[in-house]
C-alpha cells in the first residue's frame, strides 16, 4: 500500500469518541426511549464509551470497583432522544443587509459563525442536523471538527452548495451588477442541463457532501423576480437524483410551487423542503414515493413577519415573502392530514440559531399532536437521514445522543424549550 492509500485508509476509520467518564449512569424519572410509544417511570440508562449499552427499570448503582463511573440525577426530568433538524444553515443568519455581507464576509468569517450557531443549536437540544446549503468549506470543516471532538455541537450532514440552475434559488450572484462575478459554474453548485447536473452532484460528493441538496423551485430570499415555481426541467431533476443515489446519498429538494414539488417527487428526490402549495396531487406523489415533507413553518413565520418592515428585504424579496409566508402552516396542516411523512425542519439561519424549537409549536398549531411532533424530531428525523441505526431512539447500540427537558413536552409542546440537559455521544454539554 503506498504512503497515501496507508493515510487515507487511516483517516476512514470510524466516527472518533470524544473525552467522556467509560462508564454514565443516567437516572431519568420519565423516559420517552422511543418516541410514538408511551414514556416509562423511573429507569436508568447506563452510557459506555458514548453508546447505550443498558436500559434498565429502576434506579441501578454502578458495581464496586466498576472504574470510572459517573451518575447524573434527572429523577425529575423528562429524558428523550436528542432532536434532529433536518433543515438548517449553520454559517449564517440572515441579516438587513445581506447583499453587502454577501461580498465582504469569508469562509473564515463563515466558519468562525457556524461554531457559534453550532454550540446554541446543541444547547438548545438539537444533537443532529441536515445544513443544506451553504458557501465554500467552511461547513465541512465545523462539521469534520466537531466530529473529533474539537468543538461543541451537533452531529453534522452537510450539502455543502445547493444544485441549481443559472438565476436560479440557489445562485448566489442573483441580484448583482454583472461584472462584480464570473458566470457562476458546476464548481458553485450552478449547473444547467443533464450532464452539468451529474457533474455538479459529483463535485459536491468530492468536496465532502454527506447529501445533495436541489432548489427545484424559485426561492424567498433570492433577490430576484422569478416567483416560487419551477426551476429545473424533469431530466435535471432526474439526473441530479439518479447521480446522487448511485453515490449513496439522498436528496433534498427545495420546493414552494405545487409544479416544481411534483417534477422533484416524480424525479425520486428524498425529501422536499417547504412545499408551501401543495395540492391533492402533490400529497398523493407524497405516498406513493415515501418521500418527507420538511415543513420549515418557522422561517416562513420570519419572512412574514419582516416583510411588514419597510426596506428590510429588497423589493423581489419582500413580494415572494409576503406570498410564501403565510401558506406554509396551513401546507403542513393539508400535509399531515393526507397522510404525508413529516420529519422535522426549521430553516434557522434564516431565523435565529437556537430557536429551533419554536418549530414544534408552529407544528402542533397545524393540528399536529404532541407525541407526533416529537416523532417527527427523533424517529422520522433519523429515518430521513439515513441514521436510523445510531440515533433518533434510546436504545441498546445506539448513540447517546440523549436530552432532559424540565416538563412533559406531551402535556405542554412549549416544553421543548426548555431544554435542561444536553448529551451528546456521550458528552454532557449542558447541565442545570
Ligand atoms: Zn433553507
Amino acid at each position: 500500500m503506498s504512503i497515501l492509500a496507508t493515510v487515507l485508509a487511516a483517516c476512514l476509520c470510524a466516527e472518533p469518541a470524544p473525552a467522556a467518564p467509560d462508564t454514565t449512569i443516567l437516572h431519568c424519572g420519565t423516559l420517552l426511549d422511543v418516541p410514538g410509544r408511551p414514556p416509562r417511570r423511573n429507569v436508568s440508562l447506563v452510557i459506555r464509551h458514548g453508546v447505550i449499552d443498558q436500559v434498565t427499570d429502576g434506579f441501578v448503582r454502578p458495581r464496586e470497583n466498576s472504574g470510572d463511573t459517573a451518575i447524573i440525577d434527572l429523577s425529575d426530568r423528562f429524558v428523550m432522544p436528542g432532536f434532529i433538524d433536518c433543515h438548517v444553515h449553520l454559517t449564517g443568519e440572515y441579516r438587513e443587509n445581506r447583499a453587502l455581507i454577501n461580498v465582504v464576509e469569508t469562509d473564515a468569517d463563515a466558519a468562525v459563525h457556524a461554531t457559534v450557531f453550532a454550540r446554541r443549536t446543541l444547547e438548545a437540544g438539537f444533537t443532529t442536523v441536515r445544513d443544506v446549503g451553504a458557501d465554500g468549506d467552511a461547513i465541512f470543516a465545523v462539521r469534520d471538527a466537531i466530529r473529533e471532538g474539537l468543538l461543541p455541537g451537533p452531529r453534522i450532514l452537510a450539502a455543502g452548495e445547493a444544485i441549481s440552475a443559472t438565476g436560479g434559488h440557489g445562485d448566489g450572484t442573483n441580484g448583482y451588477r454583472d461584472d462584480l462575478f464570473d458566470l457562476p459554474g458546476v464548481e458553485h453548485g450552478i449547473a444547467d442541463g443533464m450532464d452539468a447536473c451529474r457533474q455538479a452532484v459529483r463535485y459536491q460528493v468530492k468536496r465532502g457532501a454527506d447529501v445533495i441538496k436541489t432548489t427545484a423551485t424559485g426561492g424567498v430570499l433570492s433577490n430576484t423576480a422569478a416567483g416560487v415555481e419551477v426551476q429545473l426541467f424533469e431530466d435535471e431533476l432526474t439526473a441530479i437524483v439518479e447521480t446522487a443515489h448511485m453515490l449513496n446519498r439522498k436528496v433534498a429538494a427545495h420546493a414552494h410551487g405545487a409544479t416544481g414539488i411534483k417534477a422533484a417527487l416524480r424525479a425520486g428526490v428524498d425529501s422536499i423542503e417547504h412545499g408551501t402549495f401543495l395540492d391533492d396531487e402533490c400529497i398523493a406523489l407524497f405516498r406513493q414515493t415515501g418521500a418527507y415533507l420538511v415543513p420549515t413553518i418557522h422561517a416562513g413565520k420570519f419572512v412574514e413577519h419582516k416583510a411588514e418592515i419597510d426596506g428590510f428585504f429588497p423589493p423581489p424579496v419582500r413580494e415572494k415573502a409576503r406570498l410564501v409566508g403565510p401558506q406554509i402552516q396551513d401546507a403542513l396542516r393539508r400535509a399531515h392530514d393526507g397522510g404525508v411523512l413529516i420529519a422535522f425542519g426549521t430553516d434557522c439561519g434564516v431565523g435565529a440559531h437556537g430557536t429551533n424549537a419554536q418549530e414544534f409549536t408552529y407544528m402542533h398549531e397545524a393540528g399536529i399532536s404532541e407525541m407526533d411532533c416529537l416523532v417527527a424530531a427523533t424517529v422520522s428525523a433519523a429515518d430521513l437521514c439515513g441514521l436510523s441505526a445510531e440515533v433518533g431512539t434510546i436504545e441498546p447500540g445506539k448513540r447517546a445522543d440523549i436530552i432532559a427537558l424540565g416538563s412533559s413536552p406531551l402535556d405542554d409542546i412549549g416544553a421543548t424549550r426548555d431544554v435542561r440537559f444536553v448529551m451528546s455521544r456521550g458528552v454532557v454539554h449542558k447541565s442545570e
